[in-house]
């Protein structure tokens, strides 16, 4: 089989797996205790954040653990506009979001936050042109996703930090970094944003993990009340092995991110002309991320090619894993300007270091034969 979905999900590196079956048995003990054997599981807990605040450019005490990134969004999106409701309960947002972000607003809404939503370039991106006409006294919160899981797009978060900074000093910036982890650069400290989500599945972690960044001094309700662990700010037995798990994950891919990059965008630039037959619309416009690739192929129901992708043991997606049986065509691809009907034909290939020139070569030959078995009928 020839995957080609790892902006749904990816496998984990074997170093994490074997990291699971050499710790899951015997590091059991609830880090919360007082003696050595769960003193032990907290000081491993500990030396895993640091690892991983390294790897992102914050401190280990800026980091929660959390249940993935879709407990990271809401965490943020409620905690912070609860926080903040007697300052102000305007939350600025964009039409490009995961479902996790977009869903989480809707509750807002209907708890009688003001929320806008900031519509998409051609190329993907986020129209940051139109924020001052849209950002006020009483804005709290700017949500944006940092790298765009339909399109690859990449939004440009220095240029939002400085708009922030000069007009709206008040408002807090959260970005949900899933699909820019060990893609792209970051570094927390730097960007100066204050919230930042990220999923360890998404990076050959385990799944059911990730983070969510808290910049010092922000106030936030926690999402989860219990125990009081993390600061109060997520309470629930943690587990050591699985953040030992994700570090590894962060590190492995951190250190080979360059070199996984430039194996990438070639495996794109390789598929990309190897369809040209079958006359794609590539969206390939603007700041892009090379892991993945939306086309579409005009008058082909995606789904439908998906499938026969399937039987061929090549695996894509028609939409965005977490989107597609809510809704019958992108919301993203809406809001760049893409006719329901392209949409409907569109078709997202994320590609990962793992694959090979032969991988892309079967999978674009047998693209091409379906797409043109699927065209062949049309014209019959
Ligand atoms: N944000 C983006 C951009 C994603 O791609 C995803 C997963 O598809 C999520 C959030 C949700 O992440 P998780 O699966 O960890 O809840």
């Amino acid at each position: 089989m020839i995957y080609l979905d790892h902006a749904a999900t990816t496998f984990p590196y074997p170093e994490v797996v074997d990291y699971f079956s050499e710790h899951l048995a015997k590091n059991f003990a609830n880090p919360a205790g007082v003696y050595d054997l769960a003193i032990r599981e907290e000081k491993s807990i500990r030396a895993s954040l640091s690892s991983l605040a390294e790897d992102l450019g914050c401190s280990p005490d800026e980091l929660i653990v959390t249940s993935g990134a879709t407990e990271s969004i809401n965490t943020v999106l409620k905690g912070h506009m609860f926080a903040q409701r007697k300052r102000g309960n305007h939350l600025i947002t964009s039409q490009g979001e995961h479902s996790a972000t977009r869903q989480t607003c809707a509750f807002l809404e209907e708890q009688g936050f003001r929320i806008n939503y900031l519509p998409l370039t051609p190329d993907g991106a986020n129209d940051l042109t139109l924020l001052p006409g849209i950002a006020a006294k009483d804005t709290m919160l700017l949500s944006f996703i940092g790298v765009n899981n339909e399109t690859g797009s990449i939004n440009d978060i220095k240029k939002l930090r400085h708009l922030r900074d000069a007009h709206y000093p008040q408002a807090a910036i959260h970005i949900d970094f899933v699909q820019g982890w060990n893609r792209i650069p970051i570094n927390l400290k730097a960007l100066g944003i204050e919230y930042a989500s990220f999923s360890a599945h998404k990076i050959h972690g385990p799944k059911s993990i990730g983070l969510l960044y808290v910049r010092k001094g922000q106030k936030l309700w926690p999402l989860i009340h219990g125990g009081g662990q993390q600061n109060n700010l997520r309470s629930g037995t943690e587990n050591s092995v699985a953040v030992g798990a994700m570090a590894l994950a962060s590190r492995i891919g951190k250190t080979a991110m360059s070199e996984n990059s430039a194996h990438v965008s070639a495996l794109r630039e390789r598929f990309i002309s190897a369809i040209q037959s079958v006359r794609p619309i590539v969206r390939d416009t603007g700041d892009k991320v090379p892991h993945i690739l939306s086309l579409a192929f005009p008058g082909i129901q995606s789904e439908t090619l998906v499938h026969m992708m399937e039987a061929d043991e090549v695996y894509l997606s028609n939409q965005s894993a977490c989107a597609s049986k809510a809704y019958a065509f992108s919301q993203v691809l809406a809001s760049m300007g893409v006719s329901q009907d392209e949409a409907k034909s569109s078709l997202r290939v994320s590609f990962d270091a793992s694959n090979t020139f032969d991988d892309i070569d079967e999978a674009a030959a047998l693209m091409v034969k379906n797409v043109q078995t699927l065209y062949d009928r049309h014209i019959k």
